[in-house]
């Protein structure tokens, strides 16, 4: 059996794994896609230290990181069970093996929510994007959308306010759903404008996006605006799922940790994007990745 056995090769996982070995605790990686998120983003400008890499190649550099310890790195398996049993915690794989450890730190990541409509996919990183504290520098003086008037939809559209040259908010529903003072705060905004019972049918583009399309579901007209950035904000999901009610999880799925990165189960941890951590970025998930490996470390030499 594993000492410390991490589900999930994003930068989460892969710091938890580094601080694991370097304690000389017996340590496997299980990942569905080592790197994660990761892999799909193109620049990234915000691991500081690093002025800019593109996704990629930071994920070479983690797996070459990992690989220079010894652990255990099984890439390609699906977690699809966790089960506490006397003294291990039980991982079973979608293939059918079963993994033991004496702890397990949980680090399975999330997915941005997708709109689904033509032109999302094609133009990913070309004008598409999910996250504003990343990509919301590019669009530096140019006219972005966000779709999606929860509470990330309408932080997402303040933060961009202050970087963009306009910001058109569009919500499906008739009103927004996001706290009032985040209202209150996009209404003083003089660069935004909102628009309510929009149903987004298409981002359009040639190269890049060159602008979106909806339908006015009360005129049941459809319209065009003309901008140059989209961001979609419908929800983060957290790959969690497959825990079941094994571990403690809120309302949208996301693991309760406690500031330590422990779980309501005794020798389960978890970090990153799958947690309850209010921010979700690459520097933070491998902060927390690293607590949670130390925290492991402590209960290890405990128990
Ligand atoms: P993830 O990166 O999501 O990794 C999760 C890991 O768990 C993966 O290996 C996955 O395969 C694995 N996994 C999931 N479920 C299972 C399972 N059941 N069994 C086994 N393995 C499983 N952040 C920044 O700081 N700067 C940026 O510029 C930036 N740009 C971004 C651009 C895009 C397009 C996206 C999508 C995100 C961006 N982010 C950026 C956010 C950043 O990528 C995440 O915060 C970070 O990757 C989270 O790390 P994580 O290890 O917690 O999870």
């Amino acid at each position: 059996p594993f000492d410390v056995l991490v589900v999930g090769g994003g930068p989460a996982g892969g710091s938890a794994a580094i601080y694991s070995a370097r304690k000389g605790l017996r340590t496997g990686i299980v990942a569905d896609r080592f790197g994660g998120q990761v892999n799909d983003t193109a620049a990234i400008e915000n691991f500081i230290s690093v002025k800019r890499t593109e996704g990629p190649k930071f994920v070479d550099n983690l797996e070459e990181h990992v690989k220079d310890y010894d652990v255990d790195v099984m890439n390609l398996q699906m977690a699809k069970g966790l089960e506490r049993k006397n003294d291990f915690v039980e991982i079973e794989l979608e293939n059918g093996a079963t993994l033991k450890s004496k702890s397990v730190i949980l680090s399975t990541g999330a997915r941005w929510r997708n709109i689904g409509v033509p032109g999302e996919a094609e133009f990913k990183n070309k004008g598409v994007a999910y996250c504003p504290h990343c990509d919301g520098p590019l669009f530096e003086g140019k006219r972005v959308a966000v779709i999606g008037g929860g509470n990330s939809g309408i932080e997402a559209a303040i933060d961009l306010a202050g970087i963009t040259k306009h910001v058109t908010v569009l919500e499906f529903a008739s009103e927004l759903k996001a706290d009032s003072v985040l209202q209150d705060k996009l209404n003083s905004l003089p660069n935004v404008n909102v628009i309510t019972n929009a149903q987004t049918t298409e981002i359009t583009g040639t190269d890049n996006v060159n602008g979106i399309s909806y339908i006015d579901r009360e005129s049941e007209e459809e319209k065009h605006v003309e901008l140059e950035g989209v961001f979609v904000q419908i929800g983060l999901v957290p790959n969690t799922d497959w825990l079941g009610d094994s571990v403690e999880r809120n309302k949208f799925g996301e693991i309760v940790t406690d500031r330590d990165g422990n779980t309501n189960v005794a020798g389960v941890f978890a970090a990153g994007d799958c947690t309850d951590a209010k921010n979700k970025q690459i520097i933070i998930s491998m902060g927390s990745g690293a607590n949670a490996a130390l925290s492991a470390f402590d209960y290890l030499i405990r128990n």
